[in-house]
């Protein structure tokens, strides 16, 4: 048996108010005559922590634009832009949610390595490392600011850029940064920390390494979303700790069946991530049910609307083309079936899931 042995963020910060030290960790990084990029959740054009950027000189900031998960296309756009404005870069920050973490990630990346993002979409293919790298969270949930994965749109599938080099060098973990998040967003982001827990503590593959971290990460996500009545301070913080705790236990295990299906949904109708992962896990109690039922408590309890009926009219393609995704991510259906998944997740019983979302 091989062991996973797996490469973790170099820096991490932590605490209220950290994101003002980000001039001074970032300044050991700085080479003469090449920038900074800080790349800018849209959000936050024309707010407040826009004009707390210690962007300097020749430095670059760039407010990307997330309504949509991040494309290959658009990484190789961005790439490419930088590339001939500027050749060498000092490295690139990333302040978003999961979104702009991974634009950040895979731009990085496609600094240093030829061709398109979609080449380097699986699992180590990636050839050199990227520019030095920092990730700073406005939402909590994702563990992008931990993952060795970078969740990208190509041309033919959707699928990161897992390597060793996808990890940040540094990560800042602010969580004032993450209390203009409306609650809907919040929650959907808050849940898919929630779903990494349920799915990797239920997993085949759990070991007492993930399950240490998915325990806490779980502990603070009920702390946030069952026992407390309204959101504080607080309760960011906890947000923001249970994402790390959350990313570093699916690290040495393994996600399961809402973000298989998920994925599916995400590839064929755009549907976002944390949101999509809801959709699916509320008709999951065959595989988690102790999980959906708190989860269906917890949507009540925050008053959050889950959409319905998203499938309603979709052709037989469009099911096979979304079974087609689902299907494809093996290791995930392998940690929560089990070895034997093939025999219990056929494409009918996909297709009849599907049907109820
Ligand atoms: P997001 O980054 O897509 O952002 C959702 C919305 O919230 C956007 O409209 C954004 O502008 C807004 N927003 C961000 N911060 C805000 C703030 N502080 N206040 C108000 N609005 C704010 O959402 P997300 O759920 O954090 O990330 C989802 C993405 O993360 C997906 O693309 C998914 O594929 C990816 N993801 C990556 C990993 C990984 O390991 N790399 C893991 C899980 C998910
Ligand atoms: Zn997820």
């Amino acid at each position: 048996m091989a062991f996973r042995n797996f490469k973790m963020v170099g820096y991490v910060i932590y605490g209220r108010g950290s994101f003002d030290q980000l001039d001074e960790i970032i300044s050991t990084q700085r080479k003469t005559g090449a920038p900074m990029v800080f790349l800018v959740d849209h959000y936050f054009e024309g707010r407040p922590l826009s004009t707390r950027i210690p962007a300097k000189n020749h430095d670059k900031i760039i407010f990307v634009d997330v309504t949509y998960e991040p494309k290959t296309s658009y990484v190789d756009s961005l790439a490419g832009r930088l590339k001939e404005e500027f050749g060498a870069l000092s490295g690139i920050i990333g302040i978003g949610g999961g979104s702009t973490m991974d634009l950040a990630k895979a731009v990085a990346l496609m600094m240093n390595n030829p061709g398109s993002s979609a080449d380097y979409q699986g699992w180590d293919l990636v050839k050199n490392p990227g520019v030095y790298k920092v990730g700073i969270p406005t939402l909590s949930g994702t563990g992008a600011e931990v993952s060795r994965t970078t969740v990208l749109t190509g041309p033919t599938k959707k699928l990161g850029m897992n390597s060793d080099f996808t990890p940040f060098d540094q990560i800042v973990l602010d969580p004032e940064l993450t209390a203009g998040a409306i609650v809907n967003q919040r929650f959907y982001t808050g849940m898919d920390c929630y779903i990494h827990c349920i799915e990797s503590l239920n997993g085949t593959y759990l070991n007492e390494f993930s399950k240490s971290y998915g325990e806490k990460a779980l502990q603070l996500c009920r702390d946030v979303f069952v026992k407390k009545d309204s959101w504080d301070a607080a309760c960011d913080d906890k947000l923001m700790m249970a994402s790390y705790a959350g990313g570093m236990s699916i690290a040495y295990s393994q996600v399961g069946v809402a973000h298989a299906v998920s994925y599916g949904l995400s590839y064929l109708l755009g549907t976002k991530h944390g949101i999509g992962n809801c959709i699916v896990f509320d008709h999951l109690e065959e595989y988690y049910p102790e999980g959906v039922r708190e989860f269906k408590y917890m949507v009540e309890k925050n008053g959050i609307d889950i959409p319905k009926n998203i499938c309603s009219s979709l052709t037989d393609e469009q099911f096979n083309n979304m079974i087609d995704v689902s299907i494809g991510m093996k290791p995930l259906w392998e940690n929560a079936l089990g070895k034997d998944w093939e025999r219990i997740m056929t494409r009918d019983k996909l297709r009849r899931l599907y049907e109820k979302l």
